[in-house]
């Protein structure tokens, strides 16, 4: 399950040893055992272009698809160290670092879709993926079918000779819907269709998707890969004669990583298994302790024995994450905003899986300009409020929720 890969082609130990505990492969996989200077950190290689020594080294860098620098838009030495790394951590041959998830998103979908293609999309997702499904590939001829999350069935009826991939998150945002892969994957085989599944809530501590048989896992780096608030990143992993055509696209598209945010998330991985362990460990003590208080209406949670899908998560994953979706008793938007103002610790902000525990209220953070029919479609009622318990200690998080949901 966290055996580094063996198919990257990149030795992962300059000593030929191989390691199987998941901490380790987040620390080393992917590195060079000696690197640039003899120092134990990588480089950070801030040159946008790379040079050759004369005419012959262009023609033989062309001709015989030598693994080098060339123009920072096509990679550079710190991103390709992360994608090493993030493969290694995610058990799949390849993977594409991006600017962002959107921009990993939007290159993957623009790279495999054509106009009069269609993909079937399970409703419960990040608004802005949705966004760029139904308003811009709109716009190229794609098709994009929304069915509601887990019926499994409309899923398959969904399909069509023109339906090019099946897509989902897993757990969703922010309903911490958890997919049955299994099913999933059933479905895109018996249509000969790909599978996507955005795992950015569960990230590869919590579940894996490759070995379920997906074909792209994609996450939003930014949120607990990077882990720490300060970064942007998306990533794309999957086998890699697939993906040729998605890292050819980031070429021409450009959503790159510069080597300085590169680095920042290499050294955030370092500590990945930790900070999900306090994660997991933290979303599951404040979900419970939400249950229980008076004021919330429900939590949703998938560590929670109520939670709908909490047999297939205690089944398919590892641990639930530090996304915690509650509903205070009092319909009011107003009465819910009352209790994110009320926090004296976590702060108001949108995005998860930081150090920091972030509060928000999706009605007015992600959804203020959508009219009323829209968020009861989209499941956004008034008095939902998200929180992303960051790797504080529970104690601290569940007091400071305490006194704002007194008021
Ligand atoms: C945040 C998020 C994204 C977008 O990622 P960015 O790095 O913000 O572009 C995509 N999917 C999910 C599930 C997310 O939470």
């Amino acid at each position: 399950m966290s055996q580094p890969n063996e198919k990257t082609g990149h030795e992962l130990n300059g000593n030929g040893s191989r390691w199987t505990g998941f901490s380790t492969t987040a620390v080393h996989g992917g590195e060079d055992r000696q690197k640039a200077h003899d120092a134990l950190t990588d480089a950070i290689v801030c040159a946008s272009t790379f040079s050759f020594e004369n005419t012959q080294s262009v023609i033989d860098f062309i001709e015989q698809d030598q693994q080098r620098g060339e123009y920072g838009r096509y990679g550079n030495p710190s991103d390709m160290v992360v994608e090493r790394k993030l493969a290694a951590i995610e058990g799949a041959e390849d993977g594409i670092l991006f600017s962002s998830g959107m921009a990993a998103l939007v290159t993957l979908l623009m790279a495999k879709l054509s106009a009069g293609d269609e993909i079937v999309f399970f409703d419960q997702c990040y608004h802005r993926s949705r966004e760029f499904c139904a308003k811009y590939l709109a716009r190229y001829g794609v098709i994009t079918k929304q069915v509601k999350t887990g019926d499994y069935a409309a899923m398959a009826n969904a399909v069509t000779d023109k339906t090019k991939m099946l897509v989902s998150e897993s757990p969703t945002n922010p309903h911490l819907s958890v997919i049955d892969l299994e099913k999933f994957v059933e479905i895109g085989r018996r249509f000969k269709v790909e599978t996507l599944i955005d795992a950015t809530l569960a990230t590869p501590y919590n579940l894996r998707p490759i070995a379920a048989g997906v074909d792209y896992v994609l996450h939003s780096a930014t949120k607990y890969l990077g882990g720490h608030n300060d970064l942007l990143a998306g990533v794309v992993l999957g086998c890699r004669a697939k993906l040729e055509d998605v890292r050819s696209l980031r070429g021409v598209l450009g959503g790159v990583n510069s080597p300085h945010n590169c680095y920042l998330l290499q050294r955030g991985l370092k500590t990945f298994e930790l900070r999900m362990q306090r994660h997991n460990e933290n979303g599951q003590r404040v979900a419970e302790f939400l249950a229980g208080h008076p004021a919330v209406a429900k939590v949703l949670y998938p560590g929670l024995p109520d939670h709908p899908d909490h047999q297939l998560a205690v089944r398919t994953m590892r641990g639930f994450g530090g996304l915690v979706t509650f509903f205070v008793k009092d319909p009011d938007w107003q009465a819910a905003a009352r209790v994110v103002d009320g926090c004296r610790m976590a702060r108001i902000g949108p995005s998860l899986g930081g150090v920091e525990t972030l509060i928000e209220q999706p009605y007015v953070m992600s959804y203020f300009k959508y009219s009323p029919a829209d968020r009861a479609r989209f499941g956004i009622p008034d008095n939902m409020i998200r929180l992303a318990c960051g790797v504080e200690n529970a104690e601290d998080i569940i007091a400071d929720l305490d006194q704002a949901l007194r008021g």
